[in-house]
C-alpha cells in the first residue's frame, strides 16, 4: 500500500493535531503546501517560529503580548476601575473590535469543571481576587459566556467576593447559549455590554 513520504506524513499529522482540523483537511493543507512554491512554506515556518519566540502572556491580564505588559494594560487612558474577566485570550478581541470596553481585562484561563479536575486554583481565580483587592477595582464584568460551567464559574467568583465592595456584573442576554464570544457580532456585543446587569 502506498504511503506518503515521511516528511509529508509528519506534516499531515501535525496539522491534524490542531483544533477543528480533521485528517482529510490536514492532508489537503499539507499537500497544498508542498505543491505550491517553497516561499509560501518558508513564510509559514517563519511566522510559526516568530510566534513561538515572541508571543508571551501579559503579566497583568494574561492576554497575548510581545512585551511583558501588553498595549492595553499599558495604556494610561484605560480605566483601572473596570475589569472585564474572560475565559480565553481570544475573547478579548470582540470587545476590542467593538470598542465598547474602556477598562482592562483579565484572562481566567478556562472555566470551572470539577469533573475534569478544573478547580479554582487551576484557574487564575486567586490571582484575580488578589488583583481586585490590590488595585481597588470598582466593577468586575464577568464575561464568561453562558455555558453551565461558565455560569457556575461566575457564581463562584461572585460568592468569593460576597463581602467585597466591587460591583459584579455580567453581559445582558442576547448571546446565544453556549456560543463562543469570539463569534459574536459587534451589534450584539454592544447591546450585551451596555445592558449588562448585576449578578
Ligand atoms: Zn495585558
Amino acid at each position: 500500500m502506498y504511503s506518503s513520504p515521511p516528511a509529508l506524513e509528519k506534516l499531515v499529522q501535525e496539522f491534524s493535531k490542531l483544533p477543528s482540523i480533521g485528517r482529510k483537511t490536514a492532508r489537503r493543507l499539507a499537500f497544498y503546501l508542498v505543491s505550491g512554491d517553497k516561499k509560501k512554506m518558508g513564510d509559514l515556518a517563519e511566522a510559526l517560529t516568530e510566534a513561538q519566540n515572541r508571543i508571551v502572556h501579559c503579566s497583568c491580564c494574561y492576554g497575548f503580548s510581545e512585551s511583558e505588559i501588553c498595549q492595553i494594560c499599558e495604556n494610561p487612558r484605560r480605566s483601572r476601575e473596570i475589569l472585564c474577566v474572560v475565559e480565553r485570550a481570544s475573547d478579548i478581541l470582540p470587545f476590542e473590535n467593538s470598542g465598547i470596553h474602556k477598562g482592562l481585562y483579565f484572562v481566567l484561563g478556562g472555566v470551572l469543571s470539577p469533573l475534569d479536575g478544573i478547580k479554582p486554583e487551576t484557574l487564575r481565580i486567586p490571582i484575580l481576587i488578589e488583583r481586585i483587592e490590590r488595585e481597588g477595582v470598582k466593577e468586575l464584568i464577568l464575561a464568561l459566556g453562558s455555558s453551565p460551567e461558565a455560569e457556575s464559574t461566575a457564581l463562584y467568583i461572585d460568592r468569593v467576593l460576597a463581602n467585597s465592595p466591587v460591583r459584579r456584573t455580567k453581559l445582558a442576554r442576547g448571546i446565544p447559549v453556549g456560543s463562543d464570544l469570539e463569534f459574536i457580532d459587534d451589534v450584539t456585543m454592544l447591546r450585551a455590554f451596555e445592558e449588562r446587569v448585576g449578578i
